[in-house]
């Protein structure tokens, strides 16, 4: 072990670790800061999407912007939305990782280790103690986006979250999800719109739709995406988007090539996605949960890097205020948002069939402006009523109510949380 007392550590380099570093830079945070990851380098492992709600540093990297959207929930229920003002933003992965790389290499005070697994930790008195596969490292603060830091015996557990193939603390509720980036040999695209959720697929393992955006008329990202924990093998998964573009746009697999891949699979619900408790008051300050591990994702959709943003903002400036941190994790949105993910996840746990119609009408019938409001955690009480008075439509509250009165669950899903 050398004698580096890092003032922060943050375990874990990807969406979390790298967009605290940038913000605590932005803050003017000059401490030694270390981040280690198990990873090797840096790929374009993955894309972000999200509206484009408030300003964040890497809006700028996003290479395709969308004003509109459609929902489908089946062939004779289908909404479309759209705004100039909130655009649909997406950014590659490896833009912004070769933005914050470039920005840490320009900061002397900045080690990234990569490469090293974290195995152990442990607290003495002041300091956080980190055993990792290529050595011992110690920290006052210590920031894990891994889930791997979790109890307070030092123990170190599978991540919880995401990509680890576990089914963590998601109970039922997991999105899991195979995107491919395809080349299609004829134009069959509209570019001006994204299929933010097509249901018509099979639902009979429940939640299940298409996710495509459309990057020109010929080349698209296209996901197929389940909304709890039916198992799907990413042979099944290719399969189902193959169907998908053969029943929606006639293209046989002749007609299409892959030009990469992405999957993912990230804890749903209010109960997964409340953050690790890294083991009790006492050490409150100094193990702080972020990224997923950290409650990041919204409980009803799997967004989380809009909130990530709003942590690490966050975080920095109470750090350079100087306040305390403890409560950090608990800073996202309110706890009307809350609420609404837990009714709606419950109702969706019971009557899984519900999930399309409840979507589109979502989409359909409220004011796009509110609903992006209301999905990003900025919806005033006009959005919130708006929101409200789309989804009291009769044919959804009749089911709801028959829900209520017979209390049973599907026989797909039973509640965990
Ligand atoms: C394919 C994909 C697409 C997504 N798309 C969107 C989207 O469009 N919009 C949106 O809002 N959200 C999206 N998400 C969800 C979320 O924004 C991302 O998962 C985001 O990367 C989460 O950030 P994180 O830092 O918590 O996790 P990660 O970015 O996964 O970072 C965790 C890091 O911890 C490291 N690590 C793990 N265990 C150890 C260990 N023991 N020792 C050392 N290092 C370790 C990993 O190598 C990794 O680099 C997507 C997720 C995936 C997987």
């Amino acid at each position: 072990m050398n004698g580096t007392v890092f003032e922060h550590v943050i375990t874990g380099a990807g969406c979390a670790g790298l967009s605290l570093v940038w913000h605590l830079l932005e803050a003017g945070v000059s401490s030694p800061i270390l981040l280690i990851d198990s990873r090797e380098s840096y790929r374009n492992d993955r894309t972000w999407c999200y509206w484009r709600v408030e300003p964040t540093p890497f809006d700028d990297l996003a290479d395709h912007s969308w004003n509109k959207w459609e929902v489908h929930a089946h062939s004779n229920l289908q909404a479309t939305g759209a705004s100039d003002k909130y655009p649909y933003l997406h950014l590659r992965s490896d833009a912004f990782y070769n933005r914050v790389l470039e920005r840490i290499a320009a900061a002397p005070q900045v080690k990234l280790v990569l490469g090293e697994q974290i195995r152990h930790y442990r607290v003495e008195g002041e300091l956080v103690i980190l055993d990792t596969t290529g050595g011992e490292y110690r920290g006052r603060r210590v920031f894990d986006s891994t889930g791997m830091i979790n109890g307070s015996h030092g123990e170190v557990r599978r991540r919880v979250a995401i990509d680890s193939g576990s089914n963590g603390r998601g109970g039922r509720w997991l999105q899991h999800f195979l995107g491919q980036r395809i080349q299609v040999n004829r134009p069959v695209f509209q570019t001006d719109r994204i299929r933010l959720m097509d249901h018509r697929v099979d639902q009979t393992r429940g939640p299940h739709f298409i996710y495509l955006l459309p990057y020109s008329e010929t080349t698209a990202l296209i996901e197929n995406t389940y909304f709890f924990n039916a198992p799907r093998s990413p042979f099944e998964h290719r399969a189902e988007i193959g169907h998908y573009l053969g029943e929606s746009f006639g293209l046989g697999r002749d007609d299409y090539e892959v030009l990469g891949e992405e999957s993912g699979r990230i804890p749903m619900g209010v109960a997964a996605t409340e953050p690790v408790q890294p083991g009790g008051p006492s050490i409150d300050e100094r193990i702080i949960p972020i990224g997923i591990p950290g409650g990041a994702a919204r409980a009803a959709t799997g967004y989380a890097f809009l909130r990530i943003q709003r942590q690490s903002r966050e975080i920095a400036t109470r750090l350079v205020r100087g306040r305390r941190l403890g409560s950090v994790r608990l800073s996202f949105g309110s706890s009307k948002y809350r609420l609404f993910d837990q009714i709606m996840l419950d109702a969706l746990v019971r009557s899984p069939e519900l999930a399309p119609l409840f979507f589109a009408i979502l989409f359909k019938d409220a004011n796009p402006g509110s609903v992006v409001r209301f999905l990003t955690e900025k919806s005033n009480l006009l959005d919130d009523l708006e929101v409200m008075a789309a989804l009291l439509k009769p044919d959804l509250v009749r089911m709801l109510f028959r829900l209520t009165r017979s209390g049973n669950p599907s026989p797909l899903l039973s509640p965990q949380e």
